[in-house]
């Protein structure tokens, strides 16, 4: 028996009709879907009549995309974090009754307070098709299964990924609460097509794996799946999974608060907007949208999260938004190369943007360097300077540490502009990670870093 009628199954793009739409439709839609979820949010959302109010704009008064864009307020996380204390754990976000929540999720606060995402059962059912624009458009079906090597925790993570492959209809294997070696061993007895984790964790599995004697590139494994930090639009990362695993590797970046926002293209480049489910802005420090192919601050709506609804919503992910096709053929915007970096970790030294997306290309670039490093940012009179310390792949030499380092500062330097300081390190020696890897260090002094002075919630 078949889930999909063969013409179906045989169909390149999940959904045609929006994923092939013309643009001027895409908007006409964009507005439509916008004023029905201003106002339900309006109505529903103490937080959103609040902050409306506030800033003298009714929901009847959002005409135009461009009212959108310049009359409505962006709301960010620490907004959020206020409407949620009044009455935790979603308080004045809260939309509709507990009784229709499905699941409740968190995020890991960097203050220590965590922000609470309430998922009804449309909802969870829609975030997973977020991730079947990208795994229908490369060719998984209900006939193949998927590897989560993922602990079920609060965290969002892959957990949509697990809805998405419910909906689709594949087989879910899950590797919770094993270490990596006993996944490696799962992997070997139950042949996955294909695998779930963050870049970072799906390079650390080759290691164990190394040291187990087991070669990832023998296993059924074909698809190499990542989500949760930067990586796989970043070539040479990708390429290093790739080789690990002998497998294509294919990206889907999401933010936990709104759900899986950006499916990958399967030419590889870069993410697409899923228009289907989300809007999105990409605008600079003023607030204001930078033209198609610039980079600035990740803006978005999600039409799909009723139970706490966010509307112009802060990232703080940097974005390139374009205009120009891809090649996959869909009308969807597109950001090559994926997510940047974030706002906060924007460094600037003598006048050059530094992103750290592209640091960790350029390091890639040389041989006997690892994937694993870190930039610590500081401040020194009226510049941020960085210092990069990465490991050596283990069969590098000692003695040639000195010379990596004269080599990765010279690409820096011709490739950025600028002079970023490299320390080559034992391999061993910087801490590991199954979800998100901390690579980025500040030390600046807060008034350093990215301000949006655009109209905020606050
Ligand atoms: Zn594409």
């Amino acid at each position: 028996m078949r889930l999909f009628k063969p013409e179906v199954e045989a169909q390149r793009f999940w959904n045609p009709y929006t994923q092939t739409m013309p643009r001027a439709e895409l908007d006409r839609l964009h507005l439509k879907k916008l004023q029905t979820l201003i106002a339900y949010a309006y109505h529903r959302s103490p937080m959103y009549r609040s902050l409306l109010d506030r800033h003298k704009v009714r929901p009847a008064e959002i005409q135009t995309m461009d009212d959108f864009v310049k009359r409505l307020p962006f709301i960010d996380k620490k907004d959020v974090l206020e409407a949620q204390a009044t009455s935790p754990p979603f308080g004045d976000a809260q939309a509709i009754p507990e009784d229709f929540f499905l699941q409740r999720f968190a995020t890991s606060g960097s203050t220590g307070v965590p922000l609470h995402i309430p998922l009804t059962y449309y909802s969870s059912v829609l975030w997973g098709e977020s991730w079947l624009y990208i795994l229908w458009g490369i060719g998984l079906r209900p006939r193949h299964s998927f590897y989560f090597p993922f602990h079920w925790g609060i965290f969002a993570a892959f957990w949509s990924a697990y809805m998405g492959v419910r909906r689709l209809g594949g087989t879910v294997v899950s590797g919770g609460g094993l270490d990596s070696k006993a996944r490696i061993q799962q992997i070997l007895q139950y042949r996955p097509d294909a695998i779930f984790g963050t870049p970072t964790y799906m390079l650390y599995l080759g290691e164990v794996a190394r040291e187990m004697g087991v070669d990832l590139r023998k296993t059924s494994v074909s698809y190499v799946l990542v989500a949760g930090e930067p990586g796989g639009s970043i070539p040479s990362t990708r390429q290093a999974m790739e080789e690990t695993w002998g497998a294509k590797a294919y990206e889907l970046y999401g933010i936990a608060e709104l759900g899986p926002t950006n499916p990958g293209c399967p030419m590889q480049g870069g993410v697409h907007l899923c228009e289907e489910w989300y809007h999105a802005l990409v605008v600079d420090e003023a607030g204001n949208p930078v033209p198609y192919g610039e980079v600035g601050e990740h803006i978005v709506t999600a039409y799909i999260q009723h139970g706490q609804p966010l509307i112009k919503y802060r990232s703080h992910d940097l974005v390139r938004w374009t205009d120009e096709p891809c090649g996959c053929g869909t009308t969807w915007l597109y950001y090559p190369g994926g997510v940047l970096g974030r706002t906060d970790h924007m460094i600037i030294i003598k006048g050059v943007n530094v992103y750290p997306s592209a640091v960790e290309a350029l390091l890639h670039k040389v041989a006997g360097l690892s994937e694993h490093y870190e930039l610590h940012v500081g401040r020194e009179a009226a510049n941020d300077f960085v210092t990069v310390k990465v490991e050596a792949r283990p069969e590098t030499s000692a003695e040639r540490y000195g010379g990596l380092k004269g080599e990765a500062e010279g690409i820096l330097k011709s490739m950025i502009g600028v002079t970023i300081g490299v320390e080559v390190q034992a391999p061993g020696t910087l801490p590991r990670y199954e979800l998100k890897a901390k690579r980025f260090f500040d030390h600046r002094p807060a008034e350093h870093r990215w301000q949006l002075a655009g109209r905020t919630g606050g």
